[in-house]
């Protein structure tokens, strides 16, 4: 790139508390979402490397090779910011991930659940992003007995009459003193929207980015 694009680090490698490796752990999270995407290691050369290109370049302990990330997916990783934590340890890294951060294709790493207690992930953006993740799958791999299968199957028309419809129930529940019943109409209208969203290719992205700037 152009020399604009060169990073500089306020502190030097040799003041990085390595371990017996001679590597620094990077945990890696979305800079928009804080997403924490993946944790890979860097030596110095994918270190300075990534501070030359503001792409995330990393030591792989496996193959024991320098490797950029996206260098055979496409799924760069755009430097956004670079920190050490307390005790120089660790860096954390805020990139823009191009594509999926997993060489599995998922999001990011950290889908395999050990253990969970009392636990029910209500971050409506990651709530949005899931039920709409579930909604694309279904598109591709249709599921026996589906609902949204069956809206897909029914096509564009049936729909964009049941967004019509939830619409019009979002309404009468507001009439309806009972507080439970707008809370399920518009569960309902938002789920049919992603259906909608999803069929005509728009991202949960795309939308809240027109928000964010009007
Ligand atoms: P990529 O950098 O995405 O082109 O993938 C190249 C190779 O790097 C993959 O085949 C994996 O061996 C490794 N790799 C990529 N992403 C990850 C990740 N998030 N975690 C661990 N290894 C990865
Ligand atoms: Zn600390
Ligand atoms: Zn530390
Ligand atoms: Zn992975």
């Amino acid at each position: 790139g152009c020399p604009m694009d060169i990073l500089t680090s306020s502190v030097p490698w040799s003041d990085f508390k390595l371990g017996p490796n001679g590597l620094i752990p990077v945990i890696v999270q979305d800079f928009k979402t804080d997403e924490v995407l993946m944790l890979a290691y860097m030596n110095e050369q994918a270190f300075e490397d990534t501070l030359k290109t503001g792409k995330m370049h990393y030591y792989s302990r496996s193959r024991q090779t320098q490797w950029m990330k996206g260098e055979t997916s496409g799924h760069l990783q755009y430097v956004k910011s670079l920190k050490l934590d307390c005790d120089n340890d660790t860096i954390l890294a805020k990139v823009h991930q191009i594509g999926p951060a997993c060489h599995t294709g998922s999001h990011n790493c950290f889908f395999q659940t050990l253990a969970e207690k009392d636990y029910k992930e209500t971050n409506p953006l990651k709530v949005f992003e899931d039920v709409y993740a579930v909604i694309k799958d279904r598109k591709i791999h249709p599921k026996e007995g589906s609902y949204t299968n069956y809206l897909f199957d029914k096509g564009i028309d049936k729909i964009l009459k049941k967004v019509g419809e939830e619409c019009t129930e979002i309404v009468i529940a507001a009439k309806n003193p009972d507080p439970e019943e707008i809370k399920y109409e518009i569960s309902d209208f938002l789920y049919h929207a992603m259906v909608l969203m999803v069929q005509k290719g728009v991202t949960w992205e795309e939308i809240t980015e027109e928000l964010a700037n009007r």
